[in-house]
């Protein structure tokens, strides 16, 4: 029977260098293990293969994309408006790259340690708090670095161009340095690009993020709480923005035309 199973264990003592052994049976663990409650993540994940979905809550809840992009785009959401709509489908080119991307997205699985989550509790002033989300691409535990994949177009030309390394994605990866270092060793930090054709990796300078995330999610929270609309941060990025009708009506902003329209109408 199992529980009369014997396994020994030997090992050296280096004091005196003298062999010992010790018999353990599954009954020396009787009082030290317990059954508890089946893990919380794993009810989630049958839930949701089972069509029970989990409300995506935004109130003071933030991913690392939202600090390192635009702003004004995060406050929107915390204010909880309704997303736009983009006036134009997306281009079979811009569906593809968005396919290529995920499929790009397989080289995660070159290291063991891949897609880690962290959600990072951020004080923020008069005791209020704030979650960071993030997720590691890679996580390499024999070098203690951390990677983070850009699935791009015409890498060569971007390098060459020096357009990548993008400020964003270095402020990214530094924040998950941040993030997970209390949890995991880090000494390195890469950006890894890809295209079809081509792999280009920079190593990036580690920094203590903890004052600017803080800062970043208290200016959004403050504008929260006046109203006040923070100024837009325009990028290439904005013509997929949902929220550009708003942006380019409240100023300071995009000025171009907006591509996203509010559905069902204009805004009160
Ligand atoms: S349109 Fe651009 S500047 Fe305006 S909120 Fe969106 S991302 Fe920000």
């Amino acid at each position: 029977m199992e529980n009369k199973k014997i396994t020994e264990f030997v090992h050296v003592d280096e004091s005196n260098e003298e062999k010992m052994s010790a018999k353990i049976t599954i009954q020396s663990f009787k009082d030290e293990i317990k059954e508890i409650d089946v893990p919380k993540g794993i009810v989630t994940f049958l839930g949701s293969k089972n069509g029970k979905r989990i409300p995506y809550l935004t109130k003071n809840r933030y991913s690392v994309s939202d600090l390192v992009h635009c702003q004004r785009k995060s406050l929107y959401k915390q204010l909880g408006l309704k997303p736009e709509q983009l006036v134009q489908d997306l281009s079979i080119e811009q569906m593809w790259s968005t396919v290529r991307g995920n499929f790009l997205h397989q080289m995660t699985n070159a290291y063991d340690w891949n897609e880690l989550e962290m959600q990072y509790p951020v004080n923020l002033k008069d005791d209020k708090h704030a979650t960071l989300h993030g997720r590691l691409d890679m996580y390499d535990w024999k070098t203690k670095t951390i990677m983070d994949l850009k699935s791009v177009t015409n890498l060569r030309h971007q390098v060459k161009h020096g357009f990548i390394p993008k400020l964003q994605h270095i402020l990214q990866v530094q924040c998950y340095g941040t993030m997970f270092e209390s949890y995991i060793p880090i000494e390195n930090l890469n950006l890894v690009y890809v295209d079809n054709i081509d792999i280009v990796t920079y190593k990036i300078q580690k920094r203590d993020m903890t004052d600017w995330i803080k800062t970043r999610i208290q200016e959004i929270e403050d504008a929260c709480n006046t109203k006040q609309i923070i100024k837009g941060e325009p990028t290439g990025l904005c013509q997929f923005c949902k929220y550009q009708t708003k942006c380019h009506t409240d100023g300071n902003g995009i000025t171009h035309t907006p591509l996203s329209v509010p559905k069902g109408g204009r805004y009160n």
